[in-house]
């Protein structure tokens, strides 16, 4: 019979990677699906040397499957659930189980020593600890390069799974640490996700639905300013929708850098500025000095290959470009009493800036 230490554990593994499993399903994260799909079934297998089911076969299944399949994994693009190769890691899922659960007492032993790299002369933990931790490095080194939440996420995950792979790992601390990969899961999942919802992928600042939230929250002094780029289109058609996102980037650049303000992506080349409490009356200044050093930036910008969604004619080289922004302030006052007419009054400003040329800031 197992004891209480090993039961709960085993138990607990399955539960935390399943409901990861879930969250990662609903919120379609297929790589996390995929690595919480194997760890859910070592979990499984681990629960079922905890109930005592098969001798150690859960935990050498563990050993000698798991690794390869989120060695795979991790290697693997992001693709929709049901891609090719992803119905080639269940199958080989499928497979592994079926082994696990059906292989003749006289074969297993064979298998297990053939599994992962039955002909090393290491402890086969450590081997298979070794493939996860390279996996977990694979997801580490994407995340280096593209800054992902999630691949950060995974390359942790797969850490401390292949912990729970070394020798020294019985049913239970094995499951043990299959909990907390589960919970850092968990984790990353709803963190990634509340990003999806409330932050601006290309600008990186919090978008419309965040600011119609703080702006729900308010109360006190505050000041909203509406800031537009100039004639943007024109820029995009002279050089370019790749160049118009790196100038959109470096515009919110410098709206993060706004003293005592909260800047949010208002949506396509509108922005927001938000000033609470006493920074509301330096707002005026602090907008005109934003202008200023949006004005001073330089954008380069490369030759435009042909016909990439300009006019015709328009075909600059690469060098150096500028762009402006138009600003409309507004402070919650008596005519301004509410957030909706605050922001209302900060557009009726900007349409004013417009109206006086651009490259300006006008009250509301
Ligand atoms: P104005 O000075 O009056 O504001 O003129 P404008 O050209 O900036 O204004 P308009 O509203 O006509 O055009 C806005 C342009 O912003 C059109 C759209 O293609 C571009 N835009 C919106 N979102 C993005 C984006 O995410 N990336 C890029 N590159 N362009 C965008
Ligand atoms: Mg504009
Ligand atoms: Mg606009």
């Amino acid at each position: 019979m197992p004891t209480t230490e090993e039961f709960w554990p085993g138990l607990a593994a399955v539960m935390l990677n399943g409901l990861a499993l879930l969250l990662a399903l609903g919120f379609r994260r297929n790589r996390a699906v995929m690595v919480l799909v194997v760890m859910t079934c070592a979990a499984l297998a681990l629960a079922g040397v905890a109930a005592g089911a098969g001798g150690e076969r859960g935990l050498d299944a563990m050993r000698m499957f798991a690794p390869w399949l989120l060695l795979a994994i991790a290697a693997m693009p992001e693709r929709r659930l049901l891609a090719r190769r992803n119905l080639a890691v269940i199958g080989l899922l499928a497979t592994a189980t079926w082994l696990t659960l059906a292989a003749p007492a006289h074969v297993w032993p064979e298998l297990r020593d053939a599994f992962p790299f039955g002909w090393l002369p290491m402890d086969r933990g450590l081997v298979a600890a070794g493939i996860v931790l390279l996996a977990a490095a694979v997801c580490l080194a994407r995340w280096v390069v593209r800054r992902t939440v999630m691949e950060f996420a995974m390359g942790l995950v797969l850490i401390v799974v292949g912990i729970a792979q070394l020798p020294v790992m019985r049913a239970d601390g094995a499951s043990s640490l299959f909990c907390l990969a589960a919970m850092v899961a968990l984790v990353a999942i709803l963190h990634a996700s509340y990003r999806m919802a409330f932050v601006d992928g290309l600008a990186g600042l919090p978008n419309r639905r965040a600011l119609d939230e703080t702006l729900a929250r308010l109360s006190g002094d505050y000041a909203v300013a509406m800031v537009d780029v100039d004639h943007f289109k024109t820029f995009n058609d002279r050089h370019g929708h790749a160049a118009g996102d790196r100038a959109l980037k470096a515009v919110a650049e410098q709206l993060r850098a706004t003293r005592g303000a909260t800047a949010f992506r208002y949506g396509g080349e509108e922005f927001c500025l938000l000033f609470t409490g006493a920074r509301s009356r330096s707002a005026r200044q602090a907008c005109e000095e934003l202008r200023k050093r949006i004005a001073a930036m330089r954008i380069r910008v490369r030759a435009a290959p042909r016909g990439n969604g300009r006019k015709a004619g328009a075909r600059p080289g690469a060098g150096e470009v500028k762009v402006t922004v138009s600003i409309g302030l507004a402070e919650r006052d008596t005519r301004a009493r509410g957030s909706d007419e605050a922001l209302k009054a900060a557009d009726k400003a900007l349409y004013k800036a417009k109206g006086a040329g651009r490259n300006c800031v006008r009250l509301g």
